[in-house]
């Protein structure tokens, strides 16, 4: 399926509906949104560093972003979302120190970085579809824009922003009266090294200033030339250059995780701002961690979970866990995006199969639902009632993209219909997903003794009982019966002969 095709129509509602609110990690409070152009949304989010699969906890981020995309069509506003593609220059720390992540995992895959980058980069397309995350429309890689870079960082040098060491070129974060504004960070009682830098430059005049361009390294595979030498760009001007060639100057949200709020993302709007001199983005918008077994799984986290070892990885597989994981544990991955529906995108949700499980089940509720109700005609609902639950579900989705609350009033409304009309922000494909779940032809009319099997059966695989489940799908087998597993649990057809 082409990723273009997820792309749902945009509802325009705007005059009865509630204003959307987001909250904006700048000034710490919900803000109503209002775009600087109200012909265009530019909404810029960071990207993937595209050095191995992409972990569930980073593709939470993504169904956040994606979400409050899908709201903002929903509020008629056109989107321009742009999400950029680390090929280079992200360390195995956030700041400057240790190895480039892509080198170090192209020696470990014995691949060239190029052919990792776009290897990985397909990878976490192929599972943004599978979450039906609907592609930015643009998604530039840093390797083909260091052009845009090096323009950036001339024009720092040019205020007197930069200064050199034998690293390579640093910003010098005393010369920004504004840094660390967003994490409300104090500079003087940063300590260097407070985070797991192990390779600290002793040439930096202060811990917080960050590294714009290096040239310490003539033997990194990925190079280029620049005014200061050949090098390579640091992490932090990626997204600064990007998203200006794309958006401009200002822009009106940037998302990303929590995690990126302390470094990157302060990094990014310290040297934007001294650049050009404007606000670089209005609405700053975080997405919460994803916890597994009590520990948050961040890039960092999912890194040393890999144990830079896909090999080992992909065997042990409990532990790095993946849309394709999922999929292998017998999971649709859209339950998965119902179950990050179900935690506001500031909070922490806490995955574990029993969650998963939950949600997939409830999602096979809805489908059900459409089979009670005539095929979705007829949900008994008047039309006051009808738009009396859609306005409820709109408030909850304005405000600050509450999920949690827009799917509670879908449930309370118990109308398959209201549930189709949302989908274009849910995505969960509920329409085709339902009739995939719909009985078969020659499924009806099921001897007890099958319908009893089928039952047991779903329920030894509610309960990841796959030994009880394969004896279930036998004995139903030796009934004359073919058995198929769907979203909404085991579907039987008689066979013919
Ligand atoms: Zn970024």
């Amino acid at each position: 399926m082409a990723a273009a095709d997820l792309r749902p129509f945009a509802i325009c509602y705007n005059n009865a509906m509630s204003p959307l609110v987001l909250f904006n990690t700048l000034s710490r409070s919900k803000e109503e949104f209002v775009p600087s152009d109200p012909a265009l949304v530019r909404m810029y989010c960071c990207g993937p560093t595209v050095y191995n699969y992409a972990h569930i906890g980073n593709l939470r981020t993504y169904i956040f972003e994606d979400l409050l995309h899908r709201i903002l069509l929903l509020n008629g506003y056109n989107v321009k979302h742009v999400m950029n593609i680390t090929d280079v220059g992200h360390m195995t720390s956030d700041g400057d120190a240790g190895e480039d992540k892509m080198a170090k995992a192209a020696e470990r895959e014995q691949k060239s970085p190029w052919e990792l980058a776009r290897f990985y980069e397909d990878a976490f397309f192929h599972d943004c579809a599978r979450l039906n995350i609907i592609r930015p429309d643009v998604a530039p890689r840093a390797t083909e824009h260091v052009a845009q870079m090096i323009t950036l960082i001339q024009q720092l040098e040019e205020k007197g922003y930069t200064y050199e060491t034998p690293e390579g070129i640093y910003f010098d974060t005393a010369k920004d009266e504004d840094y660390g504004k967003l994490a409300g960070l104090n500079l003087a009682g940063q300590r260097e090294g407070a985070r797991e830098d192990v390779n600290v430059d002793t040439n930096k005049r202060h811990p917080a200033d960050f590294i714009l361009w290096f040239t310490n390294k003539p033997t990194h595979i990925m190079k280029w030339d620049s005014p200061w030498g050949t090098g390579y760009p640091g992490w932090h001007i990626e997204c600064s250059a990007m998203s200006m060639e794309y958006l401009g100057e200002t822009l009106d949200i940037h998302c990303g995780g929590i995690d990126h709020i302390p470094v990157h993302n302060t990094n990014e709007i310290a040297q934007s701002e001294c650049a050009t001199d404007h606000v670089f983005a209005r609405y700053w918008v975080h997405g919460a961690f994803l916890t597994v077994g009590g520990g948050a799984v961040t890039g960092r986290t999912a890194d040393k979970m890999a144990k830079d070892d896909i090999g080992k990885m992909s065997k042990s597989g409990n532990n790095f866990l993946t849309v394709q994981k999922l999929i292998d544990d017998g999971f649709d991955p859209l339950a998965y995006r119902y179950l990050c529906l179900m935690a506001h995108y500031r909070s922490e949700l806490t995955y574990s199969p029993e969650s998963l499980g939950a949600a997939t089940t409830a999602l096979s509720k809805v489908w059900e639902l459409k089979a009670r109700q005539d095929g979705g005609k007829n949900d008994g609902l008047s039309d006051a009632e009808y738009a009396e639950a859609r306005a409820l579900v709109i408030a909850a989705l304005n405000d600050d993209l509450n999920l949690p609350r827009a799917v509670a009033a879908l449930q309370g409304a118990k109308s398959y219909r209201l549930w189709l009309e949302f989908d274009s922000v849910l995505g969960l494909d509920i329409e085709k997903r339902s009739r995939e779940a719909e009985p078969k032809p020659g499924a009806v009319d099921l001897p007890e003794e099958v319908a009893a099997l089928m039952s047991e059966r779903d329920a030894a695989r509610s309960a990841r009982n796959y030994a009880a489940s394969d004896t279930l799908r036998a004995q139903i087998e030796a009934l004359g019966y073919t058995v198929m597993d769907s979203p909404g649990g085991t579907i039987v057809q008689k066979n013919l002969l």
